[in-house]
């Protein structure tokens, strides 16, 4: 059996609804591993919800979501002369809904601007004005130089701002460097500007239409709906000393070996996603002279409720948890619970219930 991630169907589309009706002009983000879903998915859900514009991280997730998604799909990744052979393969330029035609580059530096407008006159694009996050776009005079050479392909501009605080002051000094480039747009495209910043900012700038770029907040905000199980494929109980694993490691105490469904192919690691490891954490685990002071490290695996400990570094496909002589052990074929980073697992199995 294998890791499954379990959707309780209604409450999930119930949360992906309010969110839609909550937020006018929403720009699902579909990218990576889907959130843990998948992309296609993402996409088809983006589609039922009548939005007309989908997100997506490279290049090469386009081919992939043109039929899933009957929209434009705006490429995070800013373009490059380097990059055009994938923006290209997109699809068939013919026919206004052709997957090419739907595409929406990010622009990010002027030469870039220059070289895609030279290749693909008609193309489509916003125009990103780099945040205090400094990760890729137009600094302000760009954006003012940018404005003379713009022409019917601009769909916005776009900010991706850091997640760290309010973000409404950032957005505001960028609004007026939008404002004073005088382009011919109204429309800004903001990532992490949510609540009131993003209603604040809105009714700054109420000539503008702000659209939210949206993915953890939409796919996962309702944790409730989602749950990870992994199985139980073995059972066997161990003596103090006795060897397992790899590394022939031997049991501090009796207890029982687990083998569960789900490694390191599934992004399962070492870290549990709720780990503390603060020195002073680690200190207090040492003075109570703990399993994990012996050298075991927490797993992200629950047994009869309580987080367990790996009993070595996670296989490619399962793991082995120590649970020491006390808990109720499960048998072979039960589902035991998994807290995972969604964003960095890839399950074998998602299921809609
Ligand atoms: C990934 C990404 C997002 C979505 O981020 P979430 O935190 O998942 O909402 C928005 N904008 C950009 C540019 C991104 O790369």
């Amino acid at each position: 059996m294998s890791l499954v991630l379990h959707v309780d169907a209604a409450r999930w589309r119930g949360h992906l609804r309010a969110v839609a009706a909550a937020t006018p002009g929403l720009v699902p983000v579909v990218k990576g591993n889907g959130y843990g879903l998948g992309r296609a998915r993402l996409a088809s859900e983006a589609a039922d919800l009548g939005l007309d514009t989908i997100a997506v991280g490279t290049y090469t997730e386009v081919p992939g979501l043109a039929d899933a998604f009957p929209g434009d799909l705006l490429v995070l990744t800013p373009w490059r002369p380097f990059e055009v052979a994938a923006g290209a393969t997109a699809g068939t330029t013919t026919g206004t809904d052709a997957p090419a035609r739907r595409v929406v580059h990010t622009v990010g530096r002027l030469v870039d601007l220059d070289a895609l407008l030279l290749r693909e006159p008609d193309a489509h694009y916003v125009l990103e004005r780099v945040t205090s996050m400094r990760r890729h776009g137009l600094t302000a005079p760009d954006l003012r130089a940018a404005a003379a050479r713009v022409g019917d392909g601009l769909r916005g501009v776009s900010f991706h701002l850091p997640l760290a605080g309010s973000n409404l002051a950032e957005a505001r000094r960028l609004m007026t460097d939008v404002v004073a480039a005088e382009l011919p747009t109204r429309t800004v495209f903001a990532s992490h500007l949510a609540g009131e910043d993003l209603a604040a900012l809105r009714s700054s700038y109420a000539d503008y239409t702000v659209r939210p770029r949206v993915g953890t907040d939409l796919w996962l905000g309702d944790r409730g709906a989602l749950r990870v199980t992994s199985t139980v494929l073995d059972v066997h109980p161990v003596e103090r000393g006795d060897a397992f694993g790899y590394r022939a490691r031997t049991a501090p105490r009796a207890g029982t070996v687990l083998v569960v469904s789900g490694g390191t192919a599934h992004g399962i690691g070492l870290e549990s996603p709720s780990g503390d490891l603060s020195l002073r954490s680690r200190a207090a685990t040492l003075a109570r002279g703990g399993l994990d002071a012996a050298g075991f490290v927490r797993s992200p695996y629950s047994v009869d409720g309580k987080q367990r400990l790996f009993a070595e570094p996670p296989h490619m496909q399962a793991s082995m948890l120590f649970v020491p002589a006390g808990p109720r052990v499960p048998e072979v074929g039960e589902e035991i619970e998994v807290r995972v980073r969604y964003t960095a697992t890839d399950v074998d199995e998602v299921v809609f219930s």
